[in-house]
């Protein structure tokens, strides 16, 4: 599976590192949080859009701001990789939701909030204690330093949307984590365009109006509302729908297992050309990012050696 979290980029594609820090917090439901971050290092930030991915690098508590070997040249990632776990900055993947240069540079990340809140909730079976960066995001305040590794130019690699030619409609599917990107992604896509859209997310509180020129066909799937597994309940969803005829490009992101899950039922079930669905696990259940980084720093040096 394409999973874009281990994936080191280069700054060749082009990638450059950003100090910034925080300017404000809103909260946007009870599991999204919305970061703006600001600051004159952003001037050379530049979003592709759509599902524009970067590295987001965070300080352990007691840090000021995130040790990151930025003046490492295109070596970063050996470099980082090297450093002792507890001090090096911790590093996640995110999207860009908004970027502005007026009245000053600015962006907006949308954090999925996770085991983070209410403390009934840490007593309920399966409760994940949250993850550093969730735990960072939520008590995030103005001023709070982070560094970002992201692009300079607006055609560069950290973006995944890219419909092939002769696309007649697309399909689009995340949870709350590619909930920014789908909001991205509609807000790119051309007037008209038909879309066939699941979005997954904890709470009926957390659906958002999500502006778009194309013809979405939105379904929120709102996992409070059912005691069914994650994964089954969102496939239900997209196997039980009537999709519209013509060539489709399909764009599915989100926990690992549901989003395999459906992108075998579109291959396998629904005869969609397999280089026509791009799909990335976002997170994988009971697996944090630094083990996804090694697992895909040993797939590579295991294909290397073959
Ligand atoms: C290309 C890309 C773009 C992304 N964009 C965004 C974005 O814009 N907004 C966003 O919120 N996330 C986004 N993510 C997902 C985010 O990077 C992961 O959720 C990440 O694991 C969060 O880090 P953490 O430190 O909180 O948890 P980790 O330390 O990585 O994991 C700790 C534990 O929490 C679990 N976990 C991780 N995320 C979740 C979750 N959402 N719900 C429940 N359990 C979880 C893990 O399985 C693990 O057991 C993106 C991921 C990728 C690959």
């Amino acid at each position: 599976m394409s999973t874009a979290a281990p994936e080191a980029p280069a700054r060749t594609v082009p990638f450059e590192f950003f100090d910034t820090h925080v300017v404000r917090t809103r909260r946007l439901g009870p599991t999204m949080l919305r970061i703006t971050f600001g600051g004159e290092a952003l001037r050379h930030f530049t979003s592709g859009g759509r599902d524009q991915r970067f590295k987001l690098f965070l300080p352990h508590p007691g840090q000021d701001a995130p040790v990151v070997p930025t003046d490492a040249g295109d070596a970063w990632f050996t470099v980082w990789r090297s450093m002792d776990p507890s001090v090096r900055g911790i590093m996640r993947s995110y999207t860009v939701r908004e970027q502005r240069r007026f009245p000053q540079h600015e962006l907006d990340i949308d954090f999925a909030l996770h085991g983070v809140g209410d403390p009934a909730d840490a007593a309920a079976a399966g409760f994940v204690p949250a993850g550093p960066a969730s735990r960072w995001a939520a008590t995030a305040r103005p001023g709070d330093r982070v560094t970002i590794l992201g692009p300079t130019v607006d055609d560069n690699g950290g973006v995944d949307f890219r419909p092939a030619p002769g696309t007649d409609w697309v399909l689009i599917s995340g949870d709350e984590t590619a909930l920014p990107a789908v909001a991205g992604i509609l807000e790119w896509l051309p007037a008209g365009t038909p879309a066939k859209v699941w979005l997954e997310v904890p709470h009926a509180e957390d659906i958002q109006t999500l502006p778009t020129a194309a013809d979405a066909d939105i379904t929120w799937l709102v996992r409070d509302n059912t005691t069914d597994p994650r994964t089954d309940f969102h496939l239900a969803s997209v196997a039980s729908a009537q999709l519209p005829d013509g060539t489709p490009y399909a764009w599915i992101a989100g926990e690992a297992g549901t989003v395999k899950a459906l992108r075998r039922h579109l291959v396998g079930e629904r005869g969609f050309d397999r280089k026509r669905v791009k799909f990335t696990g976002y997170w994988r259940m009971d697996t944090t990012e630094e083990q996804l980084v090694e697992e895909a720093v040993a797939a590579a040096a295991g294909a290397t050696s073959e």
